[in-house]
């Protein structure tokens, strides 16, 4: 069977990609391949929701029957594990092989596993799929403390979780601030002392070296030598596009996979799109960026020349009762105006730059 477009990965850039394609036509054959086995989901629920009822189907992107109706054929529980770009196929791990005229690299990225002596050790986690939080919730009743490695977005929503859950929490972070992409020492130091009032230790300039225990991880040793005692750990310090897949073949790669404005590689006939994809040296690794790109892709594989233009990175943070919301990114030395609202009350706090 001819599979006119084949989609590596099942996440938000691939379902975009597949919702513009059929937008413009309705005869292309569609073929996705998604090594989870649960339809394409709100990734971004798993640390918001943690300790909600997380069944899948209540998170999804699309509704099932989108798939039928829109003759898309998803295989689910199904793995690329080499693509020949020469006689266009893809292989799976299943042994079978599919050709495509178009393919789509959409399989995003695996949250970067830092070397930290003991990483490897039972209760040291990292949320990325539906599964890892199915694995981290059956051990979550015998868990007193948790040490959350990694003061970003994920990790201040998972303390949350964790904290609100009557779990002891703890945050270590490597730089001087929490969420130090995105806010300024002041917003930071706003958002430290909101997390701190919900009874969670932050440490700041922490850089954990080993994780401790015989099998089970029972604490943490750090560069200058403190110790934590902790008995699970949960780790988010930043992503690594899945390009491993696609090392032995010509696509140029870089930190993930080269495209340019049209979500293209350096061959024709395959495009990128999402966490695994690099544009002008920069991979995005967001929710919004991944849609607009999958979107893009989708166009010009349907044949409508579209560009994807950069926006800004916005990021939201509901949690510790505070609603903070970032656009753009925090460089001190790139901006020469700025307009603050400050009340110093710790509740409230405004900055915009230009
Ligand atoms: C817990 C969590 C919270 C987040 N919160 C936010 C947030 O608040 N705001 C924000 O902007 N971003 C957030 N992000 C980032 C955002 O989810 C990603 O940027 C976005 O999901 C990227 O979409 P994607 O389609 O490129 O890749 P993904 O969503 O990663 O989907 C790719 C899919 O491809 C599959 N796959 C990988 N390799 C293969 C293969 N060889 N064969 C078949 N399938 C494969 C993967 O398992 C995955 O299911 C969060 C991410 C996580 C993990």
């Amino acid at each position: 069977m001819n599979h006119d477009v084949v989609i590596i990965g099942g996440g938000v850039a691939a379902v975009n990609a597949l919702k513009a394609i059929r937008e413009l036509n309705t005869d292309m054959n569609l073929t996705v391949i998604q090594n989870e086995s649960v339809y394409p989901y709100y990734r971004t629920r798993l640390t918001k929701s943690l300790f909600e009822d997380l069944d899948a189907n209540k998170i999804l992107l699309q509704k099932k029957e989108w798939y039928e109706q829109n003759n898309v054929n998803l295989y689910l529980g199904r793995e690329v594990t080499s693509i020949d770009t020469e006689n266009c196929s893809v292989h799976l791990n299943d042994g079978s092989c599919l050709n495509y005229d178009k393919l789509l690299l959409a399989n995003g990225s695996i949250n970067f596993k830092p070397p930290i002596e003991g990483i490897d050790k039972e209760n040291v986690f990292t949320i990325r799929t539906f599964q890892d939080i199915q694995t981290l919730k059956a051990k979550i009743n015998d868990t007193e403390t948790i040490l959350t490695i990694g003061g970003g977005i994920q990790n201040l929503e998972a303390a949350w979780a964790f904290c609100s859950h009557g779990k002891k929490v703890m945050i270590a972070e490597f730089m001087d601030k929490l969420m130090p992409r995105q806010l300024d020492p002041r917003a930071s130091e706003i958002l430290k002392k909101a997390v701190e009032a919900s009874n969670v230790k932050v440490f700041l300039g922490t850089q954990v070296t080993t994780i401790t225990g015989e099998d089970k991880v029972n604490g943490v040793v750090t560069q200058s030598g403190d110790t934590f005692n902790c008995d699970m750990i949960v780790y988010s310090v930043g992503i690594r596009p899945n390009k491993k897949i696609y090392e032995s073949t010509s696509i140029d790669m870089n930190l993930g996979v080269v495209v340019n404005h049209h979500m293209q590689t350096s061959l024709e006939n395959i495009y990128a799109a999402g966490d695994i994809a690099e544009l002008n040296g920069k991979v995005g690794g967001l929710w919004t960026i991944a849609i607009e790109q999958g979107k893009t892709a989708g166009y010009n594989i349907a044949g409508k020349t579209t560009s994807y233009n950069s926006s800004l990175p916005v990021t939201t943070l509901n949690a510790f009762h505070l609603d903070v919301f970032s656009v753009g990114t925090v460089d001190e030395n790139s901006y020469s105006q700025t307009l603050i609202d400050d009340p110093l009350n710790d509740q409230s706090y405004r900055k915009k730059i230009r």
